[in-house]
């Protein structure tokens, strides 16, 4: 069975007809099939992706136009509506609720002849970082089925690390796509705020959410984006600045461009860091300039603040957003319930998680009277400095250096991480991006002694997308430590 790992071979196998597109669904389904144990997937739209394929075989045959995105199969995560499809953000709460429309993000793929294979598990309405919060069960990575693929969109990054789909949509609200990317060693990124319409995504913390995309290479990203982004009247966040042919514009020649870097000094000799992660970065940063680019190692003032700021906001938000599901209006109901309070009492207390309900609790209490001012405004304040900060650095810098994750992946059901401060803290390289509104990728380019992979972070300036994915692109292809080690 051949794999494929770019939406040019696929096409190109289909033009020539090396494969048929149903031949092509049946391999990803069969593939789907023998990986259960990963619990990437909720749920297989096989007999819908078949007819879909048929019909793109069709079109091959009589030569009709086809979609620019015919013959990539993907998966989206179970956040973003998909019409007349369930839809359950991985929550009990929204057990078989049918979506009644479809996400822009998702209209415009399939509007451009993309196959939807399924929806993917993640985090309980994007809330976690591995995954376990899932009230349909963790998420395994694929390179090792102990470990947690990270979160929250933990499904689409192995779906993708699997090969159970070409590429995968997640969103991210404070490194959903980013993280998991870096455990799973696949390329995540988060366009700037704004970039993506939001119509049709469940919202967690709607001043953060973006919706994301996975792939195994740069190509596939930019298309995706280019064919994503853009104004939609649906979603008044959305901006209305002209979307670049990203696909067109990912040529990107390191050797005579010299870049001008920056990288936290303060990230890099974090305790909580990696020792390993941190001197591969290190190594890497030699090696940008040694090829002539501006690396320089900068403070972040507010390093220790962000993880802080990001959640009493997103929780304060989340309080809000998450105040619609109370049992009369959507999904899941108690029917044990005796009056209206209690409906609204049991149906939450059965229907949320963990996970979920401390996060609720936390956002009401930051927004309630008496402590507005101490954290919700103040937190409000503080992200209104990170912006600034960071967004004078990006005007000395073109882009700004991180690992994209402390750790590796651990262990599911990791003991270290059982404490949620513990787990809130994972996320200290990541929200960083999502505080700004800021574009950010991860690439998979190092692998650990222990065996793991790990990606490396790159924020761009806002609406820089183009810069940032090409010079993505010259990093997987120039500077990919691992294809290196092979080598030599
Ligand atoms: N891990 C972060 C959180 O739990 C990020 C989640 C996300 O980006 N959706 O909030």
């Amino acid at each position: 069975m051949q794999v494929y790992h770019s939406l040019f071979d696929v096409q190109k196998a289909l033009q020539e007809g090396t494969i048929s597109c149903e031949k092509l669904v049946k391999d990803y389904l069969y593939r789907i099939e023998q990986q259960k144990v990963l619990n990437a997937y909720l749920e297989v739209f096989a007999e819908e992706a078949l007819q879909k394929a048929r019909k793109i075989d069709q079109k091959i045959a009589q030569k009709e136009p086809l979609g620019r995105l015919h013959g990539m199969i993907v998966g989206i995560k179970d956040v973003l509506c998909y019409q007349n499809h369930r839809i359950s953000a991985s929550s009990k709460i929204l057990e078989n609720f049918v979506s009644l429309y479809t996400a822009t993000s998702v209209q415009r793929l399939i509007d451009e002849d993309v196959i939807i294979v399924g929806r993917l598990n993640c985090d309980e309405f994007a809330m976690g970082s591995t995954n376990e919060n899932s009230a349909y069960g963790a998420v395994r990575n694929a390179y090792d089925n102990s470990k947690v693929p990270g979160g929250s969109s933990g499904g689409s990054a192995v779906a993708v690390q699997a090969n159970l789909c070409l590429a995968a949509l997640g969103t991210d609200t404070g490194g959903s796509v980013r993280q998991p990317a870096s455990f799973c060693d696949v390329i995540g990124m988060k366009p700037t705020y704004g970039r993506i319409s939001r119509h049709g995504l469940i919202a967690y913390a709607s001043s953060f959410d973006q919706v994301g995309v996975f792939a195994k290479n740069m190509d596939d990203v930019a298309l995706l984006l280019e064919i994503m982004a853009g104004k939609d009247d649906f979603d008044s966040t959305s901006s209305s600045k002209p979307v670049p042919a990203y696909s067109q514009t990912m040529a990107f020649d390191g050797k005579k461009e010299a870049l001008k870097i920056a990288y936290f000094n303060n990230a890099l000799t974090h305790k909580g860091l990696d020792a390993e992660i941190r001197t591969q970065t290190q190594a890497l940063i030699e090696a940008l300039q040694t090829e002539g680019h501006t690396v320089k190692g900068v403070d972040f003032p507010y390093l220790d603040h962000i993880v802080a700021t990001y959640y009493i906001l997103t929780t304060a938000e989340a309080s809000s957003n998450l105040a619609r599901y109370d049992g009369i209006h959507y999904g899941y109901r108690d029917d044990e319930a005796k009056n209206m309070e209690d409906t609204y009492k049991s149906t939450r207390t059965k229907g949320f998680g963990k996970e979920v309900q401390r996060r609720i609790m936390l956002g009401t209490f930051v927004l309630s009277a008496g402590y507005y001012d101490a954290y919700y405004a103040k937190a409000q304040k503080v992200r209104q400095m990170i912006k600034q900060a960071t967004e004078e650095l990006l005007q000395h810098y073109d882009f700004i250096l991180l690992p994209t994750t402390p750790t590796t992946a651990f262990d599911i059901g990791d003991k270290a991480h059982q404490d949620p401060v513990s787990m809130y803290l994972e996320d200290i390289f990541t929200v960083q991006a999502n505080l700004t509104g800021i574009p950010a990728i991860s690439i998979p380019l190092f692998q650990h002694t222990n065996h793991l992979p790990f990606g490396l972070q790159i924020m761009g300036r806002s609406f820089g997308e183009a810069n940032l994915m090409a010079f993505a692109k010259y990093l997987l292809k120039q500077h990919n430590c691992r294809q290196k080690a092979t080598v030599v």
